[in-house]
């Protein structure tokens, strides 16, 4: 990264986060074959099977946030090195796209602008990874108030 761009950490602990470095930040309909591809691999592989299974039937084998049923990977919502948990609180189901999209790695198709500066591609990949987690928290504390329980996704 150039050293004009802005380092201040995005909203909540990004410890561990690196701003996407190649070819990714591509809106949907550009993706095509290795990126595509990429993105389609899970990008958190450590979950055991029964927490995921847990969590997509909780999420009705849905994205939270498209309700795609297609392609369909676990995220971590508070990341570990944030204290974030492997507990189904801090876990929710994403289709790909939408998982790509929360780890700033593609960008949104309703994305008319597409960054080409370094700056701008940090600038958009903070943005998105602060507009998911917003959802991503939403969706969960929504869930649980609505099953009486206080959301707590850290360990
Ligand atoms: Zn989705
Ligand atoms: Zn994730």
């Amino acid at each position: 990264m150039e050293n004009s761009v802005d380092n201040t950490p995005v909203k909540g602990c990004t410890s561990g986060l690196q701003p996407p470095l190649t070819a990714v930040l591509l809106r949907g309909y550009q993706t095509k074959g290795g990126f595509t591809m990429k993105a389609k691999r899970n990008l958190t592989a450590s979950i055991p099977d029964e927490t995921r299974k847990t969590v997509y039937r909780r999420d009705g084998y849905r994205c939270a946030l498209c309700d795609d049923t297609h392609g369909l990977q676990i995220h971590h919502v508070v990341h570990r090195s944030c204290g974030g948990s492997d507990d189904p609180m801090n876990l929710v189901t994403l289709c790909w796209r939408c998982h790509a999209e929360a780890h700033g790695t593609l960008i949104p198709e309703r994305h008319s602008y597409l960054p080409k500066t370094a700056e701008e591609r940090w600038v958009t990949w903070r943005s998105l990874i602060d507009e998911y987690e917003q959802l991503c928290v939403e969706y969960l504390s929504e869930y649980y108030a609505i099953h009486g329980a206080e959301w707590y996704p850290y360990k």
